[in-house]
């Protein structure tokens, strides 16, 4: 079936387009790919959901779309509904990356290939390939980032010989997602020294990815645990710098420490959301990671094509990303920090915005 599709798509040429409810495409000779999208509260998922489908449609493909609004059950019952549909294959950005083996395995009974979209899918030997960024890396920005904005770091990463103490708090993703303990290691790999040495201290005492980790990425879990944190910081003491592992969470911490003190913290970011950028271009926001999804979703196209037809997708890395069941053969993009110093550089010359859009 699948061969014969490959050859089916190879014979029609650039379609029409018509839309229907989730599900864009054509006559029913066009392979079929389903993309689960983990929710629509952060602008990053639903650009990466339109550049898929749009890169998918122009080449010819059907394309099914959900988004589960942060509910595994509901991202189960979406993906037996795409196989249900007949897909061909599936994109998955999961929302809990330990929730999906039972729907997985359907997949892999019906022989139909699953691609990790960004977030690595665990406790499955059915995730054909993974797509991502060096989330590693990403940490390591953060981290780096962090000590720059407070003056520990020069801007080559090399240390000043600042030596504080400078109070920060320290906030991670959400626990199900493989990515949050990527991106906490990576940052912890840069602060742990400082944090051994006393050059920073984190006020709250909240120190492990337990205590630091925000459900579900949720701006709001982040903004109701910002009292508490600040609560350590009522004797008069400024709060110098927030580890934040992504926008949503940076604009919650920097909603609640404007009220709370007079000179804003550094605080880090990820995925340059507009709102976010034009905090950075304004200098509140101190940096944001930039991953281009319009590149990961290249990425997935190529591997979804490569698969349809037969072929192997090109991957960059596999060594890192186990899942519990095997070691899956990753694409990992690279991640860039972005400043005020070069948000417009990046963010505006790269096309991603306008300079209206950033305030600039
Ligand atoms: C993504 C980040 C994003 C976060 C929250 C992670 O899996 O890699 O880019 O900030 O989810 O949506």
């Amino acid at each position: 079936r699948r061969a014969f599709r490959a050859a089916a798509l190879a014979a029609v040429p650039l379609l029409v387009m018509t839309a229907c409810g989730s599900v864009t495409g054509g006559p029913d000779d066009r392979p079929l790919v389903g993309i689960a999208m983990p929710t629509t509260t952060s602008d990053r998922w639903i650009d990466d959901a339109d550049n898929l489908e749009a890169q998918l449609v122009s080449l010819g493909y059907d394309v099914r779309l959900e988004f589960a609004e942060n509910d595994p059950a509901a991202q189960v019952e979406q993906l037996e509904a795409m196989l249900a549909a007949g897909a061909d294959a599936l994109v998955v950005g999961s929302v809990d990356g330990t929730a999906l083996t039972g729907v997985l395995a359907d997949a892999g009974d019906a022989d139909v290939p699953v691609i990790a979209y960004d977030r690595l899918i665990r406790d499955s030997g059915d995730v054909a390939y993974y797509a991502s960024f060096d989330n590693a890396r990403v940490g390591v920005l953060q981290g780096t980032s962090l000590l720059q904005g407070l003056g520990v770091l020069d801007a080559a990463g090399e240390p000043t010989g600042a030596t504080g103490p400078y109070l920060v708090e320290l906030f991670a993703g959400s626990p199900d997602d493989n990515n949050a303990t990527f991106f906490w290691d990576g940052a912890m790999q840069v602060l742990q020294p400082y944090l051994d040495s006393g050059v920073l201290v984190v006020g709250s005492g909240q120190t492990t990815f337990a205590e630091a980790a925000t459900q579900a990425w949720d701006a709001k879990v982040a903004a109701d645990r910002m009292p508490t944190l600040l609560a350590a910081y009522a004797d008069g003491r400024r709060l110098d710098g927030v580890l934040s592992p992504y926008d949503g969470i940076s604009r919650a911490v920097l909603d609640a420490t404007r009220t709370a003190q007079a000179t804003q913290p550094v605080v880090t970011g990820q995925d340059a959301e507009v709102d976010s950028a034009r905090l950075v271009a304004s200098g509140e926001q101190f940096s944001t990671v930039y991953k281009d999804t319009r590149q990961l979703a290249e990425v997935t196209v190529g591997m979804v094509r490569a698969l349809l037809a037969g072929e192997q997708p090109e991957v960059n890395d596999t060594a890192t990303y186990d899942n519990g069941v095997r070691v899956v053969p990753s694409y990992l993009l690279t991640p860039q920090l972005v400043t005020q110093d070069n948000v417009e550089r990046v963010l505006v010359d790269g096309g991603y915005y306008t300079a209206q859009e950033i305030g600039r």
